[in-house]
């Protein structure tokens, strides 16, 4: 029988509900925080803010941009689940920087992927301008509650953010 590839992750997650302490938290952001950050496992979001679980809603997908869907899920943060401010935080180092679509469909297709070609994975060659476009376009989306947005740069080797927009 193959081993199953969850099998350390539901051993961990055992040893977490024997010590489980959450079970009393509210649903909606303590502090009023949402994040939309990237998948990069290298980016904490809770330590990065000084944050606990049931502070903030984390919003993660590749290079931290504002696509449809996360502003789907603003729009229920934001009138819902107690969402005022919102921070976008891009970062250092980010794959979804350092090439282009037509690089990264091809780097699928070496790795042995399909053609992947009807799919926009929203790289940019200026990663300042991107935040600032992302930043505009939840200040301006209109089925938002009344929010502060702010656009950050994380810094991979330091562990800072800087505040861009
Ligand atoms: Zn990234």
């Amino acid at each position: 029988m193959p081993t199953d590839p969850f099998a350390d992750v539901l051993a961990a997650n055992a040893a977490y509900a024997g010590r489980f302490e959450l079970a009393d938290l509210e649903a909606r952001a303590a502090t009023g925080l949402g994040v939309v950050t990237c998948m990069d496992s290298r980016i904490d979001p809770l330590a990065m803010l000084g944050l606990q679980p049931g502070d903030a809603k984390i919003l993660r997908n590749a290079g931290a941009r504002v696509t449809d869907d996360v502003l789907r899920t603003l729009v229920l943060a934001t009138h819902l689940l107690g969402v005022e401010r919102v921070m976008v935080v891009a970062h250092t180092g980010c794959r979804m920087v350092a090439g282009s679509e037509q690089e990264v469909h091809a780097e699928i297709r070496a790795a042995g992927g399909p053609d992947t070609r009807s799919i926009t994975f929203l790289t940019t060659g200026d990663q300042e301008a991107a935040l600032r476009a992302d930043v505009q376009r939840v200040r301006s989306w209109p089925y938002l509650g009344d929010v502060t947005v702010g656009g950050f740069l994380y810094d991979l080797d330091t562990g800072r953010l800087a505040r861009i927009c």
